[in-house]
């Protein structure tokens, strides 16, 4: 279904955004991959992912807080793949403190990778999408786009702008064939809510298992982890001719967290 286009997938090297660009992969989409750690492993399995469609997988490390960098990126995409089809602003970062006692350093980092990468990403798509009137834009907020949690302030106020941010830009294209949409998920057992979990372990003297099952039970109606997979899968639909009219949307992936 994608054959021959060519998907950005930012802070793919781990969890859903991996999981996003081997479902791309899947279908045929070129993956430029991003994101820090190790890069062959991911690159093999999104590689496999797209083995019978020969797809063309590359990687830029860009840092989504510095703007200079996403713009390099851009560049790279455009001389190595001819541009981009398909944007996935995935990258993301999370902190967890009192708003008194919130680094500073910490809330600008999460504006930055959370927030703003995804308008320099979008001011740098969106031309060349325009011009070949298609494309795909696809933001990860999270439930906490839509509502908040204690100690989540910049998190909160990230993903609350990335889906304002969306249904403005959805706005801006919506006589074109570029759609602009949002993915909410709840939570989801990667790194980012790996390290949560454990950290509630410890401050509560608690097993991992019995942390997981209270974080699920605090919000989460399903009890069931959301997987990378099952976002791939909207990701998919996302970028199929039945999704063409689906703009500015913030579609919640969250077994039940915000019909409560
Ligand atoms: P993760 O920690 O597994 O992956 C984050 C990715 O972003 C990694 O590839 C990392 O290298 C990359 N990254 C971090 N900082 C970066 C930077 N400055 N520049 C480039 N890449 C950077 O996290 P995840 O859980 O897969 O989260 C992916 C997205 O989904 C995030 O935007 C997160 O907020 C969102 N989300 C996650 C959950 C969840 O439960 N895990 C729920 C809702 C939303």
């Amino acid at each position: 279904m994608l054959k021959g286009k060519t998907a950005l997938v930012t802070g793919s090297t781990s969890g859903i955004g991996l999981g996003i660009a081997e479902k791309l992969a899947a279908q045929g989409a070129n993956i430029i991959l991003n994101g820090f750690g190790d890069v062959e492993a991911p690159k093999a399995s999104v590689m496999a992912a797209g083995q019978a469609h020969g797809i063309k997988v590359g990687y830029n490390g860009a840092d989504m807080s510095k703007p200079a960098e996403i713009e390099a990126l851009f560049a790279y995409a455009q001389a190595e793949f001819g541009g981009i089809d398909i944007l996935v602003n995935n990258a993301g970062i999370q902190f967890v403190a009192n708003v008194e006692n919130f680094p500073i350093e910490k809330w600008d980092a999460i504006i930055a990778i959370n927030l703003s990468s995804a308008f320099h990403t979008m001011r740098l798509a969106v031309p060349g999408m325009r011009a070949k009137n298609w494309g795909r834009i696809i933001n990860l907020a999270s439930a906490h786009g839509l509502v908040a949690s204690a100690g989540k302030s910049a998190y909160v106020a990230a993903k609350h702008g990335l889906l304002g941010l969306t249904k403005a830009v959805a706005l801006e294209t919506a006589t074109t064939g570029v759609t602009v949409n949002a993915i909410c998920p709840g939570w989801v057992l990667t790194p980012l809510v790996q390290k949560q979990i454990d950290d509630r372990a410890a401050k509560e003297g608690i097993s991992v298992d019995q942390a997981k099952k209270e974080l699920l039970g605090e919000k989460q109606p399903s009890l069931q982890f959301v997987t990378p997979e099952q976002l791939g899968d909207l990701a998919v639909f996302m970028c199929s001719p039945g999704a063409d009219n689906v703009r500015g949307v913030a579609w919640n992936v969250d077994g039940g967290w915000v019909a409560q």
